[in-house]
């Protein structure tokens, strides 16, 4: 292989390099007297990617997976009726572990290429009067689709309603990258990952828990679903310590305090802004190509952090991947259960800039050519450049002096 095998799938991202150099040294002593002083300071600068200041964040040796099933078991019981809904792979697998830990799910399916129903889950709330919903799900971004939900807009359906069930949200593929505000949009647990907008590799589940969602935990005091590994009571009793309940990832624990101090010098408005301008960029090449189009159904579902696009008519998306992937040494998304072979994707989060997503959209361009697409070679490519050369800041430029 010749340079690098490039890596444009929305998780695991790529890991910049300070990140990586910050995880290679030797093992350290997870119980020695200085690790809680490592380790206070990382989960309060963590609080601040969510954009909380109450509450507390949870570090869980697991993927993010583990934090979805974390959220529920420490503040639900089994047959807790929940609100969710379902329009890709990830919401379709959250609705899936919630039935198998025994909540009573009432879910609302959603045509692939929209995303949360805000307006059906204002009219099930509002009509709600015995408070028997105990929790509203939303998959902030639905990773499968490329498709962004309105959040703050389930925040006010709750309010409308006067509603006291708890706001669940995967930002597995969303925190860290694109808008999330964990207090002003009255969020009660937040589940993330290291491998997406933290730029890390997979390891870390990452949860805000709310003051209200600690509430409903401790009501449960230790009754409620069975809970071990993942039991805040647990991670909460060693947090307070400085240490985990258990061998804590120290290496990947290092390479957050990388990230963390690299997306806290940006600063997170900085941080979205960019995932919006190379997201357009993706969406102008999408635009450009004859045949092709986002999965996501309006500008309004449009997703900052991942682009899944159908292929042409007639070529099979499996192709386009493989050929990308074989000749271009370039890994595309591909498309999940039901888009299998009919959409690809790009993912367009983390550690990237321009040049590096040009990379990616020629090398899907070739390989959408070679498996039939009836596109113009380079049209695609030309129009992200295009928009790239419209929006991108020039942000190494040396600040010039007066003399
Ligand atoms: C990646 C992802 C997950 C799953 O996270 P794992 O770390 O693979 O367990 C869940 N939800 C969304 C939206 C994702 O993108």
């Amino acid at each position: 292989m010749n340079g690098f095998q490039h890596l444009y799938i929305p998780g695991p991202t790529n890991v910049p390099e300070p990140v990586r150099q910050a995880m290679n040294l030797p093992m350290e002593d997870m119980r020695a007297p200085d690790f809680p002083d490592f380790v206070g300071g990382l989960l309060t600068d963590l609080k601040k990617t969510y954009r909380m200041e109450q509450g507390r964040i949870f570090v869980f040796p697991s993927s993010g997976t583990g934090a979805w099933e974390s959220a529920i078991q420490n503040t639900l019981q089994k047959g807790d009726k929940v609100l969710m809904s379902r329009f890709g792979q990830f919401s379709l697998l959250w609705v899936d572990m919630a039935e198998r830990l025994g909540l009573d799910v009432d879910v609302i399916d959603v045509e692939w290429g929209k995303g949360v129903p805000v307006d059906e889950y204002a009219a099930r709330l509002a009509a709600d009067k015995e408070h028997r919903i105990k929790a509203v799900f939303a998959t902030q971004n639905e990773t499968a689709t490329g498709v962004t939900s309105d959040i703050e807009g389930v925040r006010k359906a709750l309010d409308a309603a006067n509603h006291p069930a708890m706001l669940f949200v995967d930002g597995v593929s969303s925190i860290a990258s694109i808008e999330f505000e964990m207090d002003k949009w009255g969020v009660d647990l937040a589940v993330s990952g290291s491998q997406k907008g933290f730029m890390l590799p997979a390891g870390l589940g990452i949860l805000g828990a709310s003051e209200k969602a600690l509430a409903a935990n401790k009501a449960l005091e230790n009754a409620g679903m069975a809970r071990c590994y993942f039991s805040f009571e647990d991670m909460i009793k060693l947090n307070d310590t400085g240490y985990f309940p258990y061998t804590p990832a120290t290496q990947l624990l290092r390479g957050l305090r990388c990230s963390l101090d690299m997306m806290l010098e940006t600063g997170m408005e900085s941080i979205w802004a960019r995932h919006k301008r190379l997201a357009e960029g993706v969406r102008a090449t999408v635009d450009a190509w004859d045949g092709c189009e986002l999965v996501a159904r309006g500008p309004e579902w449009h997703s900052d952090t991942v682009s899944a696009i159908y292929a042409p008519e007639g070529v099979d998306a499996r192709d386009v991947i493989s050929t990308a992937y074989y000749k271009y040494q370039t890994s595309l998304g591909t498309g999940l259960n039901k888009l299998m072979g009919k959409a690809f994707r790009i993912g367009h989060l983390g550690s990237l800039n321009p040049v590096m997503l040009c990379g990616a959209i020629s090398a899907a361009e070739m390989a959408l050519v070679d498996a039939g697409a009836k596109i113009e070679p380079g049209s695609g490519v030309a129009a992200a450049q295009a928009q790239f050369r419209a929006t991108t800041p020039n942000v190494n430029a040396p600040v010039v002096k007066a003399a």
